[in-house]
């Protein structure tokens, strides 16, 4: 679809740019935007080039309702397009007089795209077509993704991409939901916690032997590192594993191996935490307890996670207490669906040392009062939160403002292969909507190093690593 060029228009450039999915997230409230010369117009359409779908194209500020308001917008130097279903590919339609560089940027992720179009003469414009925008890194970007920094939230079952999934399944014999990749990044729209974790339990099913355990955790490990990862705490769901007839020890070793490489292949170091699932009893959790007192070696610590709303805290205050006893550090999901009352009931009936999410914080200034003298670590996940419907619109999340009022923020990815974006990612995400400073990014990764559980020698060590960085690029 082309739009009608200016009227004085006598040199026309005109392209059509297929956007990958990796480019266009497809949630609600998020956008690309592509900043375009003065004159240019610019339409999107459906790949298949059906008529216009009103729901694709909404401009910033103001959604355009007819060719002429996307004109004004494109005039603007700026346009946004909504979100659209991940399993459209949107296509971008542009025309203007001369040629000139068009940035596209998705708010949620991490990568540019920078296209430049090519002139084209004639009464009838052509059309080029770029399959595969080209990777191009902003300053800021490549300050995020190479900034030293721990990750302290994430699910090692939710790096479970759909192409391992696939293969796994096959390998083991497992009945899935989809049968392509394309088919199962589609089936991830989340109206919800409780929808989300579905299809995750419903995943999980293919991790079955330690060889499986190891490659996941591997191919999770690269993408941190990649990612500027200098170390990881790693939950990990036993009763999911457990309850299908997996032995702990075959969980435990597959992710412990792996590692225990990555720290020797990749320098990134690691700590690693069960999660109870507080949507199953007490009286399971303290099965899982007790089977994993023989790993306390390998296991540093104990979480909860899964279901929250409906699932106080309360209900698992004897669970924590044994495992505080037994030596396990301790964090809990709080704050995430539930309301602020469950961040406190954590604090003082699980004793945890973490908050994991924490983003109805925002609901309680005594508690973020609290939560600032006490400095509790918050691990936010910003797409996830986006992608599960906790905000609606990633400029609205609270990380920012908590993050002013003086909260250790951190920010993390928790199910990154669901919630299309993995550390980085989360962070250029968070980045752009909120407009965080070089010092609000350097802040985050400082805290992400003072929230672990690393012994202070290396946090010391990081801690100065960040600080030369920053010096180093500025
Ligand atoms: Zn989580």
């Amino acid at each position: 679809m082309l739009l009608p060029a200016p009227p004085d228009a006598v040199e026309l450039v005109v392209a059509t740019v297929v956007v990958g999915r990796g480019v266009f997230g497809g949630r609600a409230g998020d956008g690309l935007a592509v900043g375009c010369a003065d004159g240019a117009s610019v339409a999107a359409t459906p790949p298949d080039e059906s008529a216009l779908d009103p729901a694709l194209v909404v401009a910033d500020p103001q959604p355009p309702s007819s060719t002429t308001a996307a004109k004004a917008m494109a005039r603007a130097g700026a346009f946004r397009i909504g979100a659209s279903p991940r399993s459209v590919v949107p296509r971008l339609t542009v025309s203007a007089r001369r040629s000139f560089p068009m940035v596209l940027r998705s708010s949620s992720f991490a990568a540019y795209h920078r296209v430049t179009m090519e002139p084209r003469l004639g009464r009838s414009p052509s059309t080029v077509t770029q399959e595969a925008p080209v990777p191009d890194h902003t300053a800021m970007d490549a300050f995020i993704r190479d900034i030293p920094k721990a990750e302290l939230h994430v699910h090692i079952e939710g790096t479970l991409e759909p192409e391992m999934l696939l293969e796994l399944g096959e390998r083991n014999g497992v009945e899935l939901h989809c049968a392509s990749a394309e088919e199962c990044r589609a089936a991830y729209h989340f109206n919800g916690l409780q929808h989300f974790l579905g299809l995750y339990y419903a995943g999980v099913e293919v991790l079955v032997t330690a060889r499986d355990y190891y490659e996941l955790t591997t191919a999770y490990l690269r993408r941190a590192h990649a990612d500027g990862a200098r170390h990881v705490e790693v939950f990990f769901d036993p009763q999911s594993h457990t309850s299908r007839g997996v032995p702990f020890a075959v969980v435990v070793e597959g992710i412990r191996r792996a590692l225990v490489d990555a720290e020797r292949q990749l320098g990134v170091s690691s700590g690693l935490i069960m999660c109870f699932q507080r949507d199953r009893s007490p009286a399971s959790a303290i099965i899982a307890l007790e089977t994993a007192r023989p790993y306390r070696h390998i296991i540093a610590g104990v979480g909860l996670d899964s279901a929250e709303v409906g699932h106080p805290p309360r209900e698992f205050e004897d669970v924590f207490r044994v495992a505080r006893e037994a030596g396990f550090r301790t964090v809990a999901h709080a704050g995430e669906e539930g309301p602020a009352e469950y961040i406190t009931e954590a604090l003082d009936l699980l004793k945890v040392e973490r908050i994991d999410h924490g983003v109805r914080a925002i609901d309680d200034r005594t508690l973020q009062r609290r939560l600032a003298r006490e400095q509790i670590p918050l691990t936010m996940c910003p797409l996830s939160n986006l992608e599960l419907q906790v905000t609606p619109d990633l400029a609205q999340h609270p990380l920012k403002r908590l993050l002013d009022a003086g909260l250790r923020v951190t920010v993390n990815s928790d199910d990154p292969a669901y919630f299309d974006g993995y550390l980085a990612a989360n962070y250029a995400a968070v980045q752009h909507a909120l407009g965080l400073t070089r010092a609000d990014v350097a802040a985050l990764a400082r805290n992400s190093i003072t929230a672990s559980w690393l012994p202070s020698a290396r946090q010391t060590k990081l801690l100065a690593e960040i600080d030369a960085f920053v010096a180093a690029t500025s």
